[in-house]
């Protein structure tokens, strides 16, 4: 069930670790003038992302759902001189507004955004070098599809980070067959089976309960 009380107050990250940070407010308050959903990844959480790149030295990176640019925000700041960022967006208002966020950020130069089904989308990527990092976080009933995109893209050695595989247990929990559970767990069992990778499951806490992230090393 979800836990009822504070459990923001219950991570030490935003409190104790986090300075005041200009430009991801920035695209929180656009983002909300605009009317996109609030359903951008959390302050720890976009840390995380960040350290992640920063801590495998990655240097191209593959974000599938923009909306706008928080944790793509969090991603391009890892990355070196020559990093790049390519991040998949359906809706062209919510590119619209990440791009704008981007360029407050300063970090216009580093990101492409392409608009359009990230299943259309992703199989016309043929980049020279592949991707170190992948971060899928869009519709949840395409993430199998969006991995499979993943692992072409990939170099062996990179991590791909699936976001919202908990969905405050409802994953686990049989009597759930939703679209997006369903969705989820079509690929944690494609996981299972996948001898080319190593996988685990990170559940979270924060403001709107529980979930968690699936954190996949690419052998
Ligand atoms: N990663 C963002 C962050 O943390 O700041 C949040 C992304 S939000 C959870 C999911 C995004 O995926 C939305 O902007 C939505 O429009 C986009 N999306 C939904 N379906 C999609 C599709 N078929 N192809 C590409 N993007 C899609």
């Amino acid at each position: 069930p979800p836990i009822p009380a504070g459990p923001a107050a219950i991570c030490t990250t935003t409190p104790f670790l986090l300075r005041p940070d200009d430009a991801l407010e920035h695209a929180l308050k656009t983002s909300e003038e605009h009317g996109l959903p609030k359903i951008a990844v959390s302050a720890a959480q976009g840390k995380l992302l960040n350290l992640v790149a920063k801590s495998i030295g990655a240097k191209r990176i593959l974000e599938v759902g923009t909306l706008g640019g928080y944790s793509t925000i969090n991603l391009a700041r890892a990355l070196p001189a020559d990093g790049h960022i390519t991040t998949a967006e359906l809706q062209q208002k919510h590119a619209d507004v990440a791009r704008a966020n981007f360029q407050y950020a300063g970090l216009a130069s580093k990101i492409d955004v392409i608009v359009g089904p990230a299943a259309e989308t992703l199989p016309k990527l043929k980049p020279d070098q592949p991707f170190d990092l992948v971060f899928i976080d869009a519709d949840k009933p395409s993430n199998l599809t969006y991995y499979i995109q993943a692992k072409r893209l990939i170099r062996k050695g990179g991590v791909i980070i699936v976001d919202n595989v908990v969905r405050n247990g409802r994953t686990a929990d049989p009597a759930e067959n939703t679209e997006d559970v369903i969705g989820v767990r079509k690929l944690l069992q494609h996981l299972k089976e996948d001898k080319d990778v190593d996988a685990t499951t990170i559940a979270t806490v924060g403001e709107k309960g529980f979930d968690g992230f699936t954190y996949i090393y690419v052998h």
